[in-house]
């Protein structure tokens, strides 16, 4: 059985940036990336490619060029834990041993609870910028539209960056105004939320560009069925104590998929009931097992699920892991930060940032950027800044905006 210091499952934004952080503290210590996929994507950039603004191939990267010099990789997946004997068993059937483990191997998207979806992904108008392949579609269904009706979906928490299912829309309906189609569009936006977006003091904006761009909201309204053939899809809203069904005809719909965690860590035994993994939510840790850390998507934790969040995860589990290495208790908490760049049209962002609890917690001075209200340096550090920061900064465990809080500070 092979045994490393540090075993780090998944190579996606958390993996790399936590595995680059310990090594760049602890350059002796042994460390082991597990990672199935040949390819690394800067999810962030969907979002982008889907509006026109990105070409797709800008957010992809080869992992070998990301795994940390001084990590091994170990060209696999996890398939099962074994917390009480430090122990991980792999798909192929192969089984490592660790002193300390993090787990982050995102979550997953869960196509197959809408029926009819799959069969009809990528035509008949349906797509999704939650797929690599699928966003350069999205593009060019809102190129090729000439009026007709446009839905976008959002399905419950939790979901990754629960802004873009908005983001997507409202960068189709300002290239509709720009192209003077937008009076002949009939565009909805059925979240399966009670509210626009999950903390009050960003709505009051988003709903000027919902009115701005004449969109038809409808709350609690969640996505059941597809028929992509008859471009048909049904819904089910709450209205009042009622529930009702509803069919909506549309020449385009953008989905975003019901997300849940992967089915090797909800049938773990570090599960928590939710599914996700179970940790505390300033440390990273998990409750039980004080060798074994958790930190991006897969974490039950309640911030918002970004690559933003991440970025500041990672020096926190990076220490704490360190510190379960040595024996001892953990150094660092994490206060909850996450980021949404709400991309409201082509050239402005409002630029949600906010912790546990929905506290706001700007990066920026308000004179240089006032979350809430829409600002065209947002939309710069989103298009030029974020992406450099994230495969220079982040991924190279160089905390630029992400130095760790010491624990009994934070929260
Ligand atoms: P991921 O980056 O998804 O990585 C998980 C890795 O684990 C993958 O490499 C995968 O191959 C690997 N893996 C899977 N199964 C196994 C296994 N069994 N064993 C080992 N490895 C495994 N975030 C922002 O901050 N800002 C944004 O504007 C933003 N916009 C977004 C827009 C879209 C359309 C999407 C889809 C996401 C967006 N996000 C945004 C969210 C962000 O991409 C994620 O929160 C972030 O990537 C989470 O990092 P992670 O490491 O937990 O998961």
């Amino acid at each position: 059985t092979a045994c490393y210091d540090i075993l780090v499952i998944g190579g996606g934004s958390a993996g790399i940036a936590t595995a680059a952080s310990i090594l760049r503290r602890r350059p002796d210590v042994s460390l082991a990336i597990v990672e199935p996929s040949e390819d690394h994507y800067y999810q962030p950039g969907w979002t982008m490619v889907g509006g026109g603004v990105f070409a797709a191939e800008v957010t992809r990267r080869g992992e070998a060029g990301l795994i940390p010099a001084g990590a091994e990789w170990i060209r696999g997946a996890a398939a099962s834990f074994d917390p009480a004997n430090d122990r991980v068993t792999l798909v192929d059937g192969r089984v490592i041993g660790y002193g300390a483990l993090i787990v982050c191997p995102g979550l997953k998207l869960d196509w197959d609870a809408i029926p009819g979806l799959g069969a009809t992904l990528g035509s008949n108008g349906v797509t999704s910028n939650y797929r690599y392949d699928l966003a350069p579609y999205t593009d060019r269904l809102v190129r090729r539209f000439r009026g007709g009706r446009a839905l976008f979906t959002q399905p419950p928490m939790p979901i990754k960056c629960a802004g873009a299912p908005q983001k997507a829309m409202y960068l189709s309906c300002h290239r509709w105004e720009r192209a003077g189609l937008l009076g002949q569009a009939d565009v909805q936006f059925h979240n399966a939320a009670p509210a626009l977006f999950g903390v009050a003091a960003y709505v009051p904006a988003l709903e000027s560009y919902i009115a701005r761009y004449g969109i038809d909201l409808q709350l609690e309204s969640r996505l059941v069925s597809i028929d992509g053939t008859a471009k048909v899809a049904l819904f089910e809203q709450k209205r009042g104590d009622m529930v009702r069904r509803v069919e909506e005809r549309f020449d385009m719909i953008h989905v975003v998929p019901p997300q849940v965690a992967p089915d090797f860590i909800a049938a773990s035994p570090l599960a928590a009931p939710s599914g996700f993994i179970a940790v505390d939510e300033a440390t990273l840790r998990h409750p039980l097992h004080v060798n074994v850390f958790a930190l991006g998507d897969v974490a039950a934790t309640t911030n918002a699920k970004t690559a933003a969040a991440a970025r500041k995860q990672a020096p926190v589990a990076a220490l704490n892991a360190l510190a379960a290495l040595d024996g001892a208790a953990p150094v660092a908490a994490y206060n909850g930060y996450g980021s949404c760049p709400l991309t409201v049209e082509a050239g402005k962002i409002i630029l949600a940032e906010f912790g546990y609890g929905g506290k706001l917690l700007p990066t920026f001075p308000k004179w240089l950027i006032e979350g809430t209200r829409p600002s065209r340096l947002s939309w710069l550090l989103k298009e030029k800044i974020l992406p450099p920061l994230y495969w220079h900064g982040m991924l190279r465990g160089r905390e630029w905006l992400a130095a760790p809080e010491p624990l009994g500070k934070g929260g």
